[in-house]
C-alpha cells in the first residue's frame, strides 16, 4: 500500500532538497537556516493573488520573518522585471530570496538574487565563454526555491532564462552559485495546476530528461538520472494530468521534473534550441513548444541515437524495444495529453523559418544535440513541425 510518507525525503544532491507533502510548512525553518530575517518572495502576479501565497507569507510573518512579495514579472521574465526586483530587494532591505512558482518566478527570483550584488548590467553575465567569472559572488543573495509546477526544474538549475526584449531573444544568465541553497518540493502546491499546464510542463520535464539522455558527452550520472525521470513521467504524467488531485502522481512528476533539470547540466539539444527562439518570437508556452517539437527532433536525430533510444525503450518496458517503439510511444503520449501535433495548430507559421533556423543554430542548447545541425537543417526541422510532417 502506498502512503504519503513514501514521498518524503531529504536529498543533498544536487542541492539541499526537502521533498514531501506539506513540507511548505518548513519554510520558516529553512529561512532560519539561511539567516533570512526579511526575505523577498518572488512570484508571478497570478499566484500572488491566490490564497496559497498569502498563507505562506502570513505563516512567515507569524514567525517573525518579515517577508514581502514581488510579483511584477511577465510569463517570460525580461530584463526590466529583474531590474525592478533588484530595486524592490534593496529598497525593502531584504536579506534573501524565496523564489516561489513556475519556471518564470524561479528564474526571475534567481536572477534577482544574482543581480542584487552586481555593478555590471545583466547581459554581461550571459552564458557565453567564461562570463560568469565577472560575477561578484560575495554579494549574491541566497535563494530558497519552491516550485508549484513540475516542468522546468529551475529549482535545481544554475541559470535563468531571461528575455531580451530589444533583441527579441532569450538569453541564459549563468553562474554555478545560482543553484538555490534550499529547495522545497511539496507536490501539494501543484494540485490546482490546470490539465493543460500539467501536460505542457510535464512534457518540458520529459524533453529535459530525453535531451540530456541523448547528449553524446561522457556523463553517465546524468544519463542514469535522465532514464529514471523518463520512467516516472511515463508512469505518472498521464495520471497527474487526468486527475490533478492524485497526490502520488503529482509527487512523482515533481521529482521527475527536478531530476530532468539535474540531468541537463549535461546539456540539452535541438528541441530547446528551437523552443527558445519560438518562445521569444511568439511568446508561446515553453513546455508546449518542446512537446510539439519532440517527435520532429527525435526523427532528425534518429541515425545517431537509435541505439540509445532502443536501450531506453527496454528500460521503459515498451511494447516494441526499438527506436520506432519509443517514437510511437511519444506520439501516443502527446495524443493522450491533448498536445497539438503541429506548430500551425498554435498559430505559428513557416514565414520566419530562415530566421528561426539561424537563431536555433546560435542557441546555446544546440551544442548538446547529438548532431551539429546547420541553420538550414534547423529551419527544415522547424518547417516539418509547422506542417506536422514526421
Ligand atoms: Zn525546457
Amino acid at each position: 500500500m502506498t502512503t504519503l510518507k513514501q514521498f518524503y525525503g531529504n536529498w543533498h544532491y544536487p542541492t539541499s532538497i526537502r521533498a514531501g507533502i506539506g513540507r511548505i510548512n518548513e519554510l520558516p525553518s529553512a529561512c532560519q537556516e539561511l539567516s533570512f530575517k526579511a526575505p523577498l518572495l518572488v512570484t508571478d502576479p497570478g499566484l500572488a493573488a491566490l490564497p496559497m501565497v498569502k498563507q505562506v507569507v502570513s505563516h512567515l510573518v507569524g514567525q517573525g520573518i518579515h517577508c514581502q512579495v514581488f510579483s511584477a514579472i511577465k510569463a517570460n521574465p525580461c530584463e526590466q522585471n529583474i531590474t525592478d526586483g533588484v530595486t524592490a530587494f534593496l529598497h525593502g532591505e531584504h536579506d534573501g530570496v524565496i523564489a516561489f512558482g513556475g519556471g518564470s518566478a524561479l528564474d526571475a527570483g534567481k536572477a534577482i538574487a544574482l543581480m542584487v550584488g552586481q555593478t555590471r548590467p545583466l547581459w554581461d553575465f550571459e552564458d557565453i565563454g567564461d562570463n560568469f567569472h565577472r560575477v561578484n559572488t560575495d554579494k549574491m543573495a541566497k535563494v530558497i526555491a519552491i516550485p508549484t509546477t513540475s516542468g522546468t526544474g529551475a529549482e535545481v538549475g544554475r541559470a535563468s532564462v531571461i528575455t531580451d526584449e530589444q533583441a527579441h531573444i532569450k538569453r541564459i544568465i549563468f553562474h554555478p552559485d545560482m543553484l538555490p541553497n534550499i529547495v522545497i518540493l511539496d507536490a501539494q502546491l501543484s494540485v490546482s495546476l490546470p490539465k493543460k499546464l500539467t501536460a505542457a510542463t510535464g512534457m518540458d520535464a520529459l524533453s529535459h530528461a530525453l535531451e540530456a539522455y541523448c547528449v553524446p558527452s561522457f556523463h553517465p550520472m546524468a544519463a542514469g538520472i535522465a532514464l529514471e525521470a523518463i520512467r516516472l513521467i511515463k508512469e505518472y504524467l498521464p495520471r497527474a494530468t487526468a486527475n490533478g488531485h492524485d497526490i502520488e502522481a503529482r509527487a512523482q512528476v515533481m521529482a521527475a521534473a527536478t531530476m530532468g533539470a539535474t540531468a541537463f547540466q549535461r546539456g540539452l539539444g535541438a528541441m530547446h534550441a528551437l523552443a527558445h527562439p519560438l518562445g521569444a518570437l511568439y511568446d508561446s508556452h515553453h513546455g508546449l513548444l518542446n512537446a510539439i517539437l519532440m517527435p520532429y527532433v527525435l526523427k532528425a536525430n534518429e541515425k545517431v541515437i537509435a541505439e540509445k533510444i532502443t536501450r531506453l525503450s527496454r528500460y521503459l518496458s515498451l511494447e516494441r524495444i526499438s527506436f520506432d517503439g519509443f517514437f510511437q510511444w511519444v506520439l501516443a503520449l502527446r495524443k493522450q495529453l491533448a498536445i497539438p501535433h503541429s506548430l500551425q495548430e498554435i498559430a505559428i507559421d513557416a514565414c520566419r523559418a530562415n530566421e528561426i533556423g539561424m537563431m536555433a543554430f546560435n542557441d546555446p542548447s544546440a551544442g548538446g544535440n547529438p548532431i551539429a545541425f546547420s541553420a538550414q537543417q534547423y529551419s527544415d526541422i522547424f518547417k516539418k513541425a509547422v506542417h506536422g510532417e514526421c
